[in-house]
């Protein structure tokens, strides 16, 4: 029976891996990967669904950010820190992903720091409405970086020169 047992050990950890990526995948487009399942197949499937349930750009934008998260943290790494503590703790507010998940611009500062760096417009207004985003904010390009930011207009803001 070692045989069989190594083999559910084998596709146990191939889920555990698939879990990883799809709850990366989706903390990238902020949406709180749904990890309540009591396996990982069952998480799994639910990841699927939340994910197959993005519009196609979302997607591609996920997979984008996902993969090059990935490439310079590594799977193990992210995937645990986003999966481990939903697992440990269930229901919690939704883990806003961490101010250093985010590629930062190196010109814009808001009051918590530098200003979040969204490579596309489409990235910073999903974020705008995943946060249910205020009337004064807005999406918008970076005039320093090559990128979007949200907030407040730029020449607005006390330190928009
Ligand atoms: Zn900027």
């Amino acid at each position: 029976m070692k045989a069989s047992r190594k083999l559910k050990h084998r596709k146990n950890a191939k889920r555990k891996k698939s879990v990883w990526r799809l709850a990366i995948f989706l903390n990238t487009v902020f949406i709180k990967p749904d990890l309540q399942g009591k396996s990982w197949r069952a998480c799994l499937d639910v990841l699927l669904r939340q994910y197959s349930a993005l519009p196609d750009v979302v997607k591609a934008e996920a997979r984008r950010q996902g993969r090059s998260q990935i490439r310079d943290a590594g799977l193990a790494e992210l995937g645990s820190a986003i999966v481990a503590p939903s697992r440990q703790k269930g229901c919690q507010p939704a883990p806003a992903p961490g101010p250093s998940a985010r590629p930062k611009c190196g010109a814009c500062r808001s009051q918590w720091g530098p200003k979040a760096l969204f490579s596309t417009q489409q990235a910073a207004e999903e974020f705008l409405v995943r946060n249910k985003g205020t009337g004064r904010m807005r999406a918008y390009c970076c005039p320093m970086s090559f990128g979007f930011h949200v907030g407040r207009r730029p020449a607005t803001g006390p330190d928009g020169i």
